[in-house]
């Protein structure tokens, strides 16, 4: 890692659209298809997320991908998207030993507090819950997380790009 501000970014519906395709199905407008072991998929990168992780990367924070999925198939995903050159690791299910938290982060993910699977991105990070105390943790939310509406892969309403100043904020708090 080269900063001391990481920032976390959530893969699935919050950088890029994925969906399971059927062999065959025509892919819907602006996603592309691709097949891995026999099961199709059509994925379209969220269009404001290249540029988003590009001026994070100018203001020189780390920007890791954090994932419930398995790491090389999100890898895979992205690179068909054409996003994968723009993050420096990506973080799976199954290499979530090689989290280290920096001084400075941030999470930008479309889930938030009181989803199961945005509590599970978190214990990826190390942090729960349970050991917190329900007080801290919502703090601990609000202080390094940030929600985006989900991109499922129509128009992309509400642009991470907006997001860019929050997330300065939030990590020049810190
Ligand atoms: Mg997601």
């Amino acid at each position: 890692m080269k900063s001391s501000k990481t920032v976390f970014v959530d893969c699935n519906d919050t950088v890029i659209a994925v969906r399971y395709a059927n062999r065959g199905e025509e892919a819907p407008d602006g996603f592309r298809a691709f097949e891995r072991d026999g099961q199709w998929y059509h994925v379209k990168a969220r269009p404001s997320a290249a540029a988003f992780l590009s001026v994070l990367a100018d203001e020189e924070c780390d920007i890791v991908i954090l994932t419930g999925g398995h790491s090389r198939m999100q890898h895979l995903i992205l690179n068909f998207g054409k996003l994968g050159r723009l993050y420096d690791d990506l973080i799976g299910a199954d290499n979530r030993d090689a989290v280290a938290l920096p001084e400075k982060w941030v999470l930008v993910d479309d889930l938030q507090g009181g989803s199961t699977s945005f509590e599970e991105k978190l214990s990826m990070l190390g942090i729960s819950k349970k050991t917190l105390g329900e007080a801290k943790y919502k703090a601990l939310v609000e202080r390094h997380c940030i929600q985006c509406v989900a991109f499922k892969g129509g128009e992309d309403s509400e642009p991470l790009t907006g997001l860019l100043d929050s997330v300065k904020a939030k990590l020049a708090a810190q």
